[in-house]
Order: C-alpha cells, then structure tokens, then sequence
C-alpha cells in the first residue's frame, strides 16, 4: 500500500490485515520503487497525490517495464478523466476517496481472484472451509467457533497453503499492537486453534513458524 495521509492507510492497513493479508506500507514513491523492485508485492493499493510525486508515473513505469503486478488506485482524483487516465496507464481498478473500506477490501479481494484464479469467496483445503464474507468456518461441514485472532490465523496459513508463514508474520496479523509475552501469546492461540481444527493441518517449523500442509501428515508423531 502506498499512501501518505496516516489515518486513511491505518484503516486500509488494518482493515486488510483482518482479511488475512500481509500488508506492506510506504507514504512515498522513493519507498514504493524500492520494494516493488524486489518483486515480492502480491497486489498494490496505490495513492496519486504522494509527497515525493505523482502515483501515475510509477504505475506508468511499472508498466513499462513489463511488470503485471495487480494495481487498484485509490484517489481523490475522482473526475472521469483522472480515472480513464489511470486505467489507461495500467491500473486494473479505480476508486474515488473517499470510500468505505468495506468497498476497497471486496475490490481487493475480487482483483487477487482475477489476478490469481481464487473463483470464490472461500477458502478450501482437506475439508477445511473458510468463507471469507461470513468469517465462518467449517470442518468437515462442522461449524468451529473460532476467535477473531484464531480466525486471523488460519486465514493467513490457508492463503499461503504449504509455505512457511512466519512467527512474526502471524503475530503482526494476529496481535497488532500486543503488550507482554507476544510469542508465548501466539502459542496459545496456535494450540486453542489446533485443537478446534484438528491435527494434521499445521505443522511447526522449529525455530521459524508455520506450515499448512496440502497433505495430511505421513505418521503421527508429526505435529
Ligand atoms: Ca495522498
């Protein structure tokens, strides 16, 4: 996300935190080339009036330099020009500020569902259903109570199915803003939500954190 105005991209910050996503945040155009060039941006919320320059010229040379990298400008920009003038520099969606947060997370969402080929609302792995509007989920047609931070979790494990999620990846998702014992705190949410899911789904990595295998484990003393 790049946006220079604080309150506005904590909301956005924190509003697509709880969808599960990881999210990055520059105020300015020198920060947003920096990491847009390591390649690891999934999907860009991007600004246009930032304090260094315009939002256009980086969606423009992104473009340029072949990168497809998903783009949604979120602008006060709102005559119909200035949103044909962003479409046509390569921006895959357009809204005007101000907007309901709500608005931009379901555009986020739909743009990663075209982008990546996600064709629903929900998450599914080995009888695990996450549906993503709801935040309900279910095992084996179950319903499993979870806690907002649980739920937290396990919507970031299943978007990066069998990959390692981090320790602090988890914890910044799932504890913004957490006083005392972090890592201890993480645990007991990891162990609550174990035992409301099942064995089987989210194996440790010692030392690193996290994976949600796409197979049930081979033998049980796996963990
Ligand atoms: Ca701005």
């Amino acid at each position: 996300m790049i946006e220079d105005d604080l309150d506005l991209g904590n909301g956005i910050r924190i509003a697509l935190s709880e969808q599960g996503m990881d999210v990055t945040w520059v105020r300015q155009l020198h920060d947003a080339f920096r990491i847009l060039d390591s390649g690891q941006c999934e999907l860009v919320v991007l600004d246009l009036g930032l304090p260094d320059g315009d939002g256009l010229n980086l969606l423009k040379d992104l473009r340029r330099d072949k990168k497809t990298v998903p783009i949604i400008i979120v602008s006060a920009r709102d005559a119909i020009k200035d949103r044909l003038s962003g479409l046509d520099s390569g921006a895959d969606d357009y809204l005007a500020k101000p907007f309901v947060l709500a608005e931009l997370v379901s555009r986020v969402r739909a743009l990663a569902r075209r982008s990546y080929g996600f064709d629903s609302d929900s998450l599914e792995l080995r009888g695990l259903l996450l549906h993503m509007p709801t935040r309900r989920v279910r095992v084996n047609g179950n319903l499993a109570e979870l806690t907002p931070s649980e739920y937290t979790i396990l919507s970031a494990m299943l978007i990066r199915a069998d990959r390692v999620v981090t320790r602090r990846i988890l914890e910044e998702l799932a504890l913004p803003g957490h006083q005392g014992n972090i890592s201890n705190t993480l645990d007991v949410h990891m162990t609550n939500l174990r035992r409301k899911i099942g064995d089987g789904y989210i194996r440790t990595v010692r030392g690193v954190g996290f994976v949600m295998d796409l197979m049930p484990p081979v033998n049980s003393a796996r963990k």
